[in-house]
């Protein structure tokens, strides 16, 4: 009985192994004798989909590459502040996207309206479509148009949010350069999770450093949805030396969470029902991953949740997502925390097409923030997965010196213009 059972399981594991190897000799044999090529395709080529593209192109020998993107041109949000706050110009932050025409990749400029997972196929804006074997995505965020009652999309009377790459940083700048002496900005800072955590009080700062510079009488008044924010001491520090009484900011308990506009008079309400008037409005709407997931169903909550090991998308195979659309654990949304995890999915894709064991990655983000010109400060974390390889979990965390020197600042300033040169050299160059 013993010896029947132990030679059906032999036959079965035998079966099971030959069906394997099988499978394996008709991959190579498809490989060796049509040049079969599995057809990966990014979608995005902002920084998650761009970092994968520079480390896949190294394997287009095996791959067949595509990359598809909407904008001809790609605008980073890293540094959009710093455009805003005069301290760069917009070019210096616009990158062509001839870069993806490098190395036999197929660069289509067009919108991905849905994805059809059943016959792995993406639907372009022009009816036309492209199969993949295996789908890298990086779309991005979109935004909860209705946590704020009376907010709409591209509302003229406020400003824009800017807080992707689409192309309205010049309004937004023209807007600041237009106010009136003794002018009053809101600005509404988002819950949690949301990209990019310090961006608003960067762009605060900067913004308070441009006015105070063309001589103008100001107040921003940042309400804000939540009880803190990240490296609060860093910048509570730096508004105390340079824009005491310039920068006023309501946490949430203290009525801080904006629930409705009224963009004709420009009044804000808050949670506690009082009302706010500002000349300007600037609302950073709460996010959730971007729109495509929801149009092509891939998912029903806020974020994606993936694979830590290799970025799988939860429920749907050969479906890779990475970036500020994933819930990363302990990783915020940066374009560091996006091509930190590039490298493991570029990696471990390549891994599993050569059906080689998987990596176990680490990860690292480093996220520099402006108060003013020659003053960046900066956090820096390191992850790894934990023991049951289900979630990103933070090993630590390094913040500048809420005292620093201004020696430190400049030095830090030196090392945030080298991070960001050296990502887009490395992506788009
Ligand atoms: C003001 C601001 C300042 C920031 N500063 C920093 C910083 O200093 N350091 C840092 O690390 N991070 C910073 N970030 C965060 C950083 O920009 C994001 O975390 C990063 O861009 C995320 O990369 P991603 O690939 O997920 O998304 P994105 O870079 O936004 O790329 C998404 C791409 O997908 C394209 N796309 C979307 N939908 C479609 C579709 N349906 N069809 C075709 N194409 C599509 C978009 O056009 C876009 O190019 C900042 C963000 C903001 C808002």
């Amino acid at each position: 009985m013993i010896k029947n059972r132990s030679k059906r399981d032999f036959i079965k594991k035998m079966g099971l192994s030959l069906t394997g190897l099988f499978l394996l000799n008709v991959f190579y044999f498809r490989k060796a004798k049509s040049n079969y090529k599995p057809k990966v395709v990014i979608i995005g080529g902002g920084v998650g989909g761009a970092s994968c593209l520079r480390y896949l192109s190294d394997y287009s020998n095996f791959i067949e590459l595509s990359i598809i993107e909407k904008n001809k041109n790609i605008q980073t949000c890293p540094f959009s502040n710093l455009v805003i706050g005069g301290l760069k110009n917009h070019e210096d932050i616009v990158f062509e996207t001839k870069s993806f025409y490098r190395k036999k990749i197929n660069f289509v400029n067009d919108y991905v309206n849905k994805i059809d997972i059943d016959n792995k196929k993406i639907l372009l804006n022009d009816k036309s479509f492209l199969n993949y074997d295996f789908l890298i995505l990086s779309p991005g965020i979109s935004y909860k148009w209705e946590n704020i009652f009376g907010l709409k999309k591209n509302d003229p009377k406020i400003l824009p949010h800017s807080w992707d790459g689409d192309k309205n940083l010049h309004s937004f700048k023209k807007r600041i350069d237009d106010l009136e002496n003794n002018s009053t900005i809101i600005i509404s800072s988002p819950d949690y999770p949301y990209r990019c955590p310090p961006a608003p009080y960067e762009r605060a700062s900067l913004i308070a450093n441009y006015l105070i510079k063309k001589r103008k009488k100001f107040k921003i008044l940042i309400l804000d949805s939540k009880d803190s924010f990240t490296k609060k001491k860093l910048f509570m520090r730096e508004w105390d030396l340079f824009y005491k009484n310039k920068i006023e900011w309501v946490s949430r308990s203290d009525g801080g969470q904006v629930v409705e506009i009224d963009s004709n008079n420009k009044i804000v309400k808050t949670k506690n029902g009082q009302k706010y008037k500002g000349d300007i409005i600037h609302i950073i709407p709460d996010q959730k991953a971007s729109d495509l997931f929801f149009q092509s169903k891939l998912i029903s909550n806020d974020w994606c949740n993936v694979n830590p090991v290799n970025f799988e998308l939860n429920g749907f195979k050969d479906i890779y997502v990475l970036g500020d659309s994933i819930d990363a654990w302990d990783m915020p949304k940066s374009a560091f925390s996006a091509n930190s995890q590039s490298k493991a999915l570029s990696q471990n894709l390549v891994n599993r097409i050569l059906e080689k064991e998987y990596i176990n990655p680490a990860f690292l983000n480093t996220c520099y923030s402006f108060s003013a010109p020659e003053r960046a400060f900066s956090i820096s974390s390191w992850y790894r997965l934990n023991s049951e390889k289900n979630r990103i979990v933070s090993l630590g965390t390094k913040e500048s010196d809420v005292n620093a020197s201004d020696y430190q600042r400049k030095k830090e300033t030196i090392e945030a213009y080298g991070w960001y040169e050296s990502l887009t050299k490395e992506i788009y160059g």
